[in-house]
């Protein structure tokens, strides 16, 4: 297809994943492939640039499951596990691409990688340890090989993350807040996939009402939900509940734009 944007959402579980270890419930029983979800994450192609965003505990797998060769950056929402820690998984990347793998992420994010991540950025250098280049980028835009990306301020409880537009797509996951000054960065997106955790209320996440209703706020044309707890539901039961133009994002799923 011939399209300047392709998204292919590579997870769209929560931070447990969907089946959970254990779990007899309905969802985590499903047989339907759509109830399976790796931790969230999505791939960005973009005007032949490739983008990751996130790189949780499932990146090996995800990245086995594409034919993505490639990878131009990472960008990262945010430093929680389920969103960073397969980054010691790049080092098949650094062999195929023969370089480091550039990071993008917030001054605290990095932090966090830096003292996760020690055996990366200590002075001994072990061989075969990943090779990682970390660039500053905070709410506003950044240019990666001329390409400008935006970042929205969003707010996790009370943790800032980023969420990130490319022309007219735009990525937030892991909010239950956006500041009303944020939305204004996000007007015009067409496309945009936006973290809903299930239909109850949560301290951090968006419940899936909620992402509704800043859907509706938004406007785009197509909105697919990802973070999704198997307390959301079947995905055949979940998509019959959402409003025309929402749908419950699933793993492989590819958007064009
Ligand atoms: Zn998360
Ligand atoms: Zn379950
Ligand atoms: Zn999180």
């Amino acid at each position: 297809m011939n399209s300047t944007l392709k998204i292919t959402l590579l997870g769209t579980g929560t931070s447990l994943g969907v089946p959970i270890i254990g779990c007899d419930c309905p969802v985590c029983n499903s047989k339907d492939p759509r109830d399976n979800r790796l931790r969230s994450s999505a791939l960005v192609e973009w005007k032949n640039q490739v983008f990751l965003i996130d790189a949780g505990p499932d990146f090996r797998q995800q990245m086995l499951r594409t034919s993505v060769r490639k990878i131009d950056a990472i960008l990262l929402t945010h430093e929680h596990k389920d969103h960073v820690s397969g980054l010691d998984d790049i080092r098949a990347l650094n062999f195929l691409l023969r370089k480091p793998i550039d990071i993008y992420a917030e001054k605290r994010v990095q932090d966090s990688i830096r003292k996760n991540f020690a055996y990366v950025f200590s002075m001994i250098q072990y061989p075969g340890i990943p090779q990682m280049n970390l660039h500053q980028i905070s709410p506003g835009s950044f240019e990666i090989n001329g390409l400008k990306i935006i970042t929205i301020r969003a707010f996790h409880y009370k943790l800032p993350i980023l969420g990130f537009r490319f022309g007219d797509f735009t990525y937030i996951s892991d909010t239950n807040y956006i500041p009303p000054e944020q939305m204004a960065k996000i007007s015009g997106t067409r496309i945009l996939v936006l973290n809903a955790l299930r239909w109850e209320a949560h301290l951090s996440h968006n419940s899936i009402p909620e992402a509704i209703k800043l859907i509706q706020e938004i406007k785009p044309e197509r909105t697919y939900l990802t973070h999704l707890s198997h307390q959301a539901g079947k995905y055949e039961d979940l998509i019959k509940e959402l409003p025309a133009g929402v749908e419950p994002g699933y793993d492989g799923l590819v958007i064009y734009l």
